[in-house]
């Protein structure tokens, strides 16, 4: 069985994204639409976490409340485009837990490199979310999952905002158990493994490297 794919076609979602793929966006748009969908992809992607019960007081009576079980949530940002969906993230979930891996692409063949990788604690009790933006030809997100596997977190969600049939049929392939948040799913891959219509690079976009 593949994975879920779940697409969140909220409006909101929809029109900040169309922003972003306007190639005449600057980049402080770019990074603040990113930061913003970033906040409503998780709203979705964390839609299934366990709570638990707390009696609380209220100004008026007490009352049963419910708060999130377990230890805090933990955000993985793939390097280093998924930094900008981190941003956002963290304004809905400020006391989650931080990790990065670093994957490149290398160019000729396309395959993820790791450079680096620090994940907090006890990943074994937590719920992981995996970002990056941009679900391509899927080979780094298959690899930094791949890589996040061996720490056997509690729960893995991958969350991405393009991504096209190309990375999904890869990322499915790989990680059957693990679901994807996206905001959308574009046509198809170039040659040069870029998504299309996509954004182009969406590193660059966020950090004016071009
Ligand atoms: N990475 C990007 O930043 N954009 C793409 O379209 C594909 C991979």
């Amino acid at each position: 069985m593949p994975s879920d794919v779940t697409v969140v076609d909220h409006p909101l979602v929809q029109h900040k994204l169309t922003l972003m793929r306007k190639k005449d966006t600057s980049t402080a748009s770019f990074r603040r639409l990113l930061r913003e969908i970033a906040m409503l992809l998780a709203y979705e992607a964390t839609r299934d976490l366990a709570l638990r019960e707390e009696l609380i007081e209220t100004p008026l009576v007490e009352m049963t409340g419910a708060q999130l079980e377990g230890k805090k949530v933990v955000l993985i940002a793939i390097l280093r485009a998924g930094l900008g969906i981190l941003d956002g993230m963290l304004e809905l979930m400020p006391s989650a837990r931080v990790g990065h891996v670093g994957m490149y692409r290398d160019p000729k063949t396309l395959e993820p490199v790791e450079y680096f990788y620090k994940v907090p604690s006890q990943l074994e009790e937590r719920a992981v979310l995996v970002c990056d933006p941009m679900l391509a030809t899927g080979n780094s997100a298959v690899a930094a999952v791949a890589r996040i596997k061996k720490s056997t977190p509690g729960s893995l969600r991958f969350v991405c905002l393009v991504a096209c049939p190309e990375g999904i049929k890869t990322f499915q392939s790989a990680h059957p158990d693990v679901p994807i948040y996206t905001a959308a799913i574009d046509s198809h891959l170039n040659d040069h493994g870029y998504i299309v219509p996509g954004l182009g690079d969406a590193g660059d976009r966020l950090f004016g490297t071009k």
